[in-house]
């Protein structure tokens, strides 16, 4: 019954993390549990990486405090060669006894062809036929939420993050940077606008419109991987966050997104570029808000000034060419 009231509870949550909390109280519950954790798989700077997210401590459910890249506790995921080797055959259940009387099961969270998490589950005896099937149940119920969450959070054309969730990746990475002590780095915001993007529609149709847009979207995913987070905020308007890096880094990234897209050749269309704006999310950035106007006054900027180009808000304020306390009022985007 107990398992019952933890899968209505399950089903009953809206965020990511709750979630996981949620199926691992409720694999808490099964017989002989030593440890349940949610374990996060990343690819970063040419490795996979893993590490403890969420994890049972004195009976509690904990999670882990830093973000992903400056969590002490990553490992590479070749230092547990069985999940690796698992998670390479695709494989939706491990299981590996250990010498030691201890038996682990993992199942990783299959999602659009990778694994970006897996539940592990750690048990003092061999589960019971009974205890399996209980558990693979539990999960594939988690497993059939996880997907229904992530589709409501996705643009159905682009397969982007949609608006909707950017609100909260920006307020997560608001509150990194107020914990972050290093000066030297810092997350950054990207608002990227097609450039006459009406003329596309008019010359060619909708359609090939649309196609533009996917175009556009596949080598925003392509550039920016897995380690920034790429919205579609509606329209021909993209937003990237990208995680703590230097201005020079940030720079050089953009620029080579622009010129990624001005390379490439779109069917039919021929030839479409991008503007950009992007501003630092620093301590002294008093809101998200406020970073998003500044990212896009350095994009009006961009647009105004020859398109095809990558703008710095903070150069530009510099340089005393953005007055500091101007206010956008250009942009059909609502500011939340
Ligand atoms: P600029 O260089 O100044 O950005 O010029 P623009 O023509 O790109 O600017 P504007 O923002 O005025 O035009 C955006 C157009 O994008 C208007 C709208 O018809 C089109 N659009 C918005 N959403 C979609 C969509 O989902 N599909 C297609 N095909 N077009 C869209
Ligand atoms: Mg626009
Ligand atoms: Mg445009």
């Amino acid at each position: 019954m107990d398992i019952l009231q933890n899968l209505v509870h399950m089903t009953g949550q809206r965020d990511h993390l709750r979630l996981e909390f949620s199926v691992l109280s409720t694999l808490m519950q099964l017989t002989d549990v030593l440890q349940v954790r949610a374990l996060e798989i990343h690819p970063f700077d040419g490795r996979v990486w893993v590490r403890p997210r969420t994890w049972m401590e004195n009976g509690q459910l904990v999670n882990s405090e830093s973000d992903f890249l400056h969590d002490p506790h990553r490992r590479p995921l070749s230092d547990m060669p069985l999940l690796l080797a698992g998670l390479e055959r695709k494989q939706t259940k491990i299981e590996h006894q250990t010498g030691d009387n201890l038996y682990t099961i993992w199942l990783p969270v299959w999602m659009h062809e990778q694994a970006r998490v897996c539940i592990e589950l750690t048990q003092a005896s061999v589960l019971t036929e009974h205890s399996r099937d209980i558990l693979l149940a539990i999960f594939q119920v988690y497993y059939n939420y996880q997907s229904l969450l992530d589709y409501s959070e996705r643009d159905a054309l682009t397969g982007l993050l949609n608006r909707k969730t950017f609100d909260e990746h920006l307020l997560r990475l608001s509150n990194s940077v107020q914990k972050s002590t290093d000066q030297s780095q810092q997350p950054w915001l990207a608002v990227i606008d097609i450039d006459h993007f009406k003329q596309v529609n008019d010359r060619y149709g909708h359609l090939f419109g649309d196609e533009v847009l996917i175009l556009v979207a596949n080598l925003l995913r392509s550039s920016f991987g897995s380690q920034h987070r790429v919205f579609r905020f509606g329209g021909e308007e993209f937003v990237v966050l990208l995680h703590p890096m230097t201005l020079d880094e940030a720079t050089h990234a953009l620029e080579h997104f622009r010129s990624t897209v001005q390379d490439y050749d779109f069917p039919q269309v021929g030839k479409v570029t991008v503007s950009l704006g992007f501003s630092g999310a620093h301590m002294q950035t008093p809101s998200p808000t406020q970073l998003l106007s500044q990212a896009d006054e350095a994009l009006y900027y961009a647009k105004e000034n020859g398109r095809n180009r990558v703008c710095h808000f903070e150069s530009l304020q510099a340089q005393g060419i953005l007055n500091k306390h101007e206010q956008v009022t250009h942009n059909d985007v609502e500011l939340f």
